[in-house]
Parts: structure tokens; C-alpha cells; sequence
């Protein structure tokens, strides 16, 4: 895909994304370091009017960069699965000429026994033995039926 055609969601992801992830860093260390929860004159622990955003901002950068993103990866795993194509097309032809003459032996077959299971059979009248119904002379003894 062509990088101006790209929708703009993707561009306005890919700039958002790294600022919520600052911004929620920032959040987290000021709630943290800087200005944490105190008990008394003593901190306590992280301050959760600070702590709590800055959490829930830098995580949403996740799906940003994710959907920001996508369109690269896909352009990547293209490139990749061309390279890889180029680089076994001799294996990749012969495995697929390997695979069609397994399919092809396998219809032959199947036709073949569909072929002799809709055959009607006689017993000879001079030997006994199983010959087709509509043979004119036994492929045993060689009689005429
Ligand atoms: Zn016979």
C-alpha cells in the first residue's frame, strides 16, 4: 500500500501512541518520586490520583502502537513470504509437483476401484472361475462363454 493512500488513522496513531506512553511515565514517576501518598510527613506509597491515570494512559499506548503499526507489520510479512518464496522456489515447485502427482495417483486409483466395483461378474462354464459378465471368452482357460 502507498504510504500517503495509508488512511490517517494510522499516521494520527503512530504519533499518539508515544505521547500517551510519555505522558503516562511521567504520571507514574510524579506519583511515585515526586509526589507520592503521605501518611504523617512520610511517603507511603504511590499517590493514586496520579498513579492510577498515568497507568490506564500508558497502557492504552499498547493498542495505539498496535493499530498504528499494523499496516507495517503486514508490509513486513509480505516482504518476508516473498523473500522466503524466492529463496525455495526449486523446493516449493518441487513439492507441488510432488503433491499433484500424489492427488492425480490417488483420483486414478479411486476412479479405477469405482470402475471395478460397477463391474458385473460370471463364473466360467468350464473352469468355474470369476470372469467379467461381458467377456467373450474366458481369461483363464480361454473358452468361449
Ligand atoms: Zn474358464
Amino acid at each position: 500500500m502507498n504510504e500517503n493512500k495509508k488512511p490517517k488513522v494510522f499516521k494520527v496513531l503512530k504519533v499518539i501512541a508515544p505521547i500517551l506512553l510519555l505522558v503516562g511515565i511521567v504520571l507514574i514517576i510524579l506519583g511515585t518520586a515526586v509526589f507520592p501518598q503521605t501518611w504523617g510527613g512520610r511517603a507511603v506509597g504511590p499517590n493514586p490520583a496520579l498513579f492510577v491515570p498515568g497507568m490506564i494512559i500508558a497502557f492504552s499506548s499498547i493498542p495505539c502502537f498496535f493499530i498504528g503499526y499494523m499496516t507495517n507489520i503486514n508490509k513486513t510479512m509480505i516482504k518476508t513470504a516473498k523473500y522466503i518464496q524466492e529463496d525455495n522456489k526449486e523446493d516449493l515447485t518441487d513439492m507441488a509437483n510432488t503433491s499433484a502427482d500424489i492427488a492425480s495417483g490417488a483420483v486414478t486409483k479411486t476412479a479405477k476401484a469405482i470402475k471395478e466395483g460397477l463391474k458385473e461378474y460370471k463364473y466360467c462354464r468350464h473352469c468355474g472361475k470369476k470372469v467379467e459378465e461381458d467377456s467373450k471368452f474366458c481369461k483363464h482357460c480361454g473358452k468361449e462363454q
